[in-house]
């Protein structure tokens, strides 16, 4: 195996990937190589995101074959709420019962794509916070052009969650006010790294407070556009995390191992995961 490419001037550090779509298809056929990886660059633990019932179960099943640095969210992602069968309330629920799983979604609202009827989306992010609420898992949540709507259906019921990270945050500045005010940790991906379209997060960084800052690939997307040397893939893996901690720590010009250690501790509390 060789070992990922490292940012310059980034230390070896312990990191917590919080957002891992480890069940997609692009892993189908490597990801134990993908998860060695992940441990030669520092990722002691990752969250691997649930995004319908049946990504869930797998999400769930991989964080049992590998206890202790897989966790699993378990919920249903926006994009899949028009598609969801009855019961999938109960389902859910039942998921969360297992100890593996230590946030309910990824839920929220997706008006950029507009995959599920807005409606729909709706009902199933209110009933999942609900979910959320009555057991006391923190929310692991997606917002993309709701234009406020998000944090409408999200602000009468903040007060009774466990917490939340709103994930791949690439909003305005009033939606990270908004964000912060419900107590909302505020998960930051490579969409920083990105010099076309990254501009607003990298102006905003700074104003994260640094208990409320968490890092994530959301692989296999959002693959660093810093990363050198550039992959043959557009497959976006785990370890690439430090390109993402590199980006963050030079728009807050904060000490990468600082930084690192901020990130690491506010994951591992908010989803009581095992301190490195
Ligand atoms: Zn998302």
């Amino acid at each position: 195996m060789t070992t990922p490419a490292r940012p310059e001037g980034i230390p070896l550090v312990p990191l917590v990937d919080i957002g891992v779509n480890l069940t997609a298809p692009q892993f189908e056929n490597d990801r134990d190589a993908v998860l060695m990886r992940a441990r030669a660059a520092g990722i002691i633990r990752q969250l691997v995101t649930g995004t319908d019932v049946p990504h869930s179960v797998t999400a769930l099943k991989l964080a049992h074959r590998h206890q202790g640095e897989l966790f699993a969210t378990a919920g249903i992602h926006p994009h899949a709420a028009a598609a969801v069968e009855s019961g999938w309330r109960e389902q859910i629920a039942r998921l969360a019962e297992d100890g593996a799983v230590r946030a309910v979604g990824e839920t929220g609202l997706d008006f950029n794509r507009d995959y599920s009827p807005r409606p729909d989306q709706e009902a199933v992010f209110v009933a999942q916070l609900e979910l959320a609420a009555e057991c006391g898992l923190p929310v692991f949540l997606h917002e993309r052009d709701s234009g406020g709507r998000f944090f409408d259906l999200l602000e009468p019921l903040a007060g009774d969650l466990a917490g939340g990270v709103l994930h791949c945050f690439t909003g305005s500045e009033r939606d990270l006010d908004r964000a912060l005010e419900a107590g909302l940790h505020i998960g930051v991906t490579g969409w920083i790294c990105d010099e076309r379209r990254g501009g607003q997060l990298q102006a905003l960084a700074k104003r994260i407070p640094a208990e409320r800052l968490m890092i994530e690939t959301d692989a296999p997307w959002l693959l660093p556009r810093t990363l050198r040397p550039r992959p043959k893939s557009r497959r976006n893996e785990p370890c690439w995390l430090p390109w993402v901690l590199a980006m963050l720590s030079r728009c807050r010009d904060e000490d990468p191992a600082e930084l690192a250690a901020t990130t690491t501790g506010n994951a591992c509390r908010l989803f009581r995961l095992p301190q490195p």
